[in-house]
C-alpha cells in the first residue's frame, strides 16, 4: 500500500485524530492523518489538562455514563502510552473541586451534580463543602469562597505532553502523519472509497475516512452529507512562573502544573474565530485566582493565551457515519483530553465495527435532523 493509499485517512491530527488513530493502529489497521500546518487553530495545544467528571451529562445521561467511563479508563491508556512513547504524561486523577464565589451558581451547580449523580448511580460520588470546611481542608482559602464541590475521580494530565506522546505512539506503530496537507475536498468513489484532495495539490485515496478537523470541520462535513456544524467558543488562560511550593488542591479554574507554573482559566466567551486574549477577561482571571487562594497574589503571570473550543450544536460528543457514503465518520467533542481514553478504545472499536457499540447510538447526529425537522 503507497503512502497515498490508506485503508483509513484521518483528517486533523489533535488530540481527537491521534487519539482514535492510535486505537485503529492498535487494532492492526494502517492509518494515514493529513493535518494542516503549524498556524492552524488548535484546541489541543492550548487547553487546561483537565480529566473531569464533575457535572457533565447532567442534562444527558449518555454523557454522563461516557464521561464517568472515560475517567475511569484514564490510568490504564495513561500507562500504556506512557510504556509505548516513556513520555511521563504527569496524570494526577487524585480529586479535583470547582470553588465559589457566588451562592447561586455554587446552588445551580449543586443541583448539576444531583442531576448528574442520578444517572451515574453508585458509580460515582461527591462532597458538597461550605467555604468554612474548605477552609478547614485548606488554611489558604480565601474568605470570599462561599463553597466548594469535590468528586474524588477528577484530575489533570500535562496536556502538551499528552499531545506529544500520542503523537509520537501513531509514529511508533506505523501511522504516517501528513502536516501542512490541509484537505479541500473529499469526493466518494464509486464502487466505494474516497479521494482527498489537499490545497497544495497531493491526493490521497482511502478505503475509510474519519473528519476529525476540529474547527476546520465544517465544509468537509457538507461534503459528505453530515449535518452536524461545529462552532468555536473562546476560552483564556494565564500561566505564572514556577513556583516550588506545590498547590494542594487540582481545580478546574485553578492547577499546577507538573513543571510548576499554575495555570488559571475557566472562561468561555462568543468571540467567533478570534483565538487572542483580552486585558478585561485576564484581570477576571486573575482577580478570581486570588480570591481562591489569597497567597497567588504574590506570583508574577508570565504568559496568557486564548484558545478556541469546538462545540457542537448541543455541547455533547458527535460520533457520527455517513448513511450516504458508507465509511465516512465524523467525529467531534469538547473535552477530547478527558474523552482521549474512549476515542482509542471505544471509538475506534466503534470504527472498526458498528455492531459493537450500540451505546453510542445516543451520540450519533441523528438528534440534529429530528431538531432541525420539528
Ligand atoms: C481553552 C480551552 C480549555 C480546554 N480545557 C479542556 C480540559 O481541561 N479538558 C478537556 O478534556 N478538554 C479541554 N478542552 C477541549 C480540548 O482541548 C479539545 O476537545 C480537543 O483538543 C479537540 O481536539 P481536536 O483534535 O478535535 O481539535 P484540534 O486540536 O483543534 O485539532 C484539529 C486539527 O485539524 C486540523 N485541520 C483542520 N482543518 C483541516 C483540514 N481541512 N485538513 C486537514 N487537517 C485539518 C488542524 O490543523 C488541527 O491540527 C479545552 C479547550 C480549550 C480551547
Amino acid at each position: 500500500m503507497s503512502d497515498k493509499n490508506a485503508e483509513f485517512i484521518i483528517v486533523g491530527a489533535g488530540v481527537v485524530g491521534l487519539s482514535i488513530a492510535l486505537g485503529l493502529l492498535q487494532k492492526g489497521h494502517q492509518v494515514t492523518i493529513l493535518d494542516g500546518g503549524d498556524s492552524d487553530l488548535s484546541a489541543s495545544k492550548g487547553n487546561f489538562g483537565l480529566i473531569w467528571l464533575q457535572a457533565k451529562g447532567s442534562h444527558f445521561a449518555p454523557y454522563a455514563k461516557w464521561t464517568h467511563k472515560a475517567v475511569k479508563k484514564w490510568p490504564d491508556f495513561a500507562k500504556s502510552l506512557e510504556e509505548l512513547t516513556q513520555i511521563n504524561l504527569a496524570l494526577e486523577q487524585t480529586g479535583g473541586y470547582e470553588f465559589f464565589t457566588d451562592s447561586n451558581e455554587f446552588k445551580a451547580f449543586q443541583a448539576d451534580l444531583k442531576q448528574q449523580q442520578i444517572h451515574l448511580g453508585k458509580k460515582s460520588s461527591y462532597e458538597i463543602l461550605t467555604g468554612d470546611d474548605l477552609r478547614k481542608r485548606y488554611a489558604g482559602i480565601g474568605d470570599k469562597v462561599v463553597g466548594a464541590t469535590f468528586c474524588p475521580l477528577d484530575g489533570h494530565v500535562n496536556p502538551l505532553k499528552l499531545f506529544s506522546a500520542l503523537h509520537s505512539a501513531v509514529l511508533t506503530l506505523g501511522g504516517k502523519i501528513f502536516s501542512n496537507n490541509k484537505v479541500k475536498n473529499i469526493t466518494p468513489l464509486q464502487g466505494g472509497g474516497f479521494k482527498l484532495l489537499a490545497l497544495n495539490g497531493n491526493r490521497f485515496y482511502s478505503d475509510r475516512v474519519i473528519l476529525a478537523a476540529g474547527l476546520g470541520t465544517n465544509s468537509l462535513a457538507k461534503q459528505l452529507d453530515f449535518v452536524t456544524q461545529v462552532r468555536p467558543q473562546r476560552g483564556e488562560l494565564l500561566i505564572t512562573e514556577k513556583i516550588a511550593e506545590r498547590l494542594p488542591f487540582v481545580s478546574s479554574t485553578i492547577r499546577q502544573v507538573n513543571e510548576g507554573g499554575i495555570q488559571i482559566g475557566g472562561t468561555s466567551e462568543e468571540a467567533g474565530l478570534d483565538d487572542s486574549e483580552s486585558l478585561n477577561v485576564m484581570v477576571n482571571l486573575a482577580q478570581h485566582a486570588v480570591s481562591v487562594y489569597p497567597q497567588l497574589s504574590n506570583v508574577r503571570v508570565n504568559r496568557a493565551w486564548g484558545a478556541l473550543r469546538i462545540l457542537s450544536p448541543d455541547g455533547y460528543p458527535v460520533y457520527a457515519q455517513s448513511h450516504q457514503y458508507p465509511g465516512a465518520y465524523l467525529v467531534t467533542c469538547h473535552s477530547g483530553i478527558t474523552l482521549a481514553s474512549l476515542h482509542c478504545s471505544l471509538l475506534a472499536e466503534w470504527i472498526i465495527d458498528a455492531s459493537n457499540q450500540s451505546t453510542l447510538e445516543a451520540f450519533s447526529e441523528n438528534r440534529f435532523s429530528i431538531s432541525s425537522a420539528a
